[in-house]
């Protein structure tokens, strides 16, 4: 399972952080992006819940 944040959707708003800093960071442009390539197995559900939960749906799954 991979994960993209769409730059041109993100409000930066933080609640993925806020789910899963272990995926997620705040980059330059106060965007979020994915920081790893293959989500852990671990980690599956709250990237899932961070795509359900984004106000812009800005994260899918790939
Ligand atoms: S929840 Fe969505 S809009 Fe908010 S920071 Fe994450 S990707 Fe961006």
């Amino acid at each position: 399972m991979k994960i993209k944040v769409d730059q041109d959707m993100c409000i930066g708003c933080g609640m993925c952080l806020d789910i899963c800093p272990e995926i997620f960071k705040l980059n330059s442009d106060d965007k979020s992006e994915c920081i790893v390539d293959e989500i852990p197995e671990d980690l599956k559900d709250k990237a899932k819940e961070s795509c359900e939960i984004c106000p812009v749906d800005a994260i899918s799954e790939e």
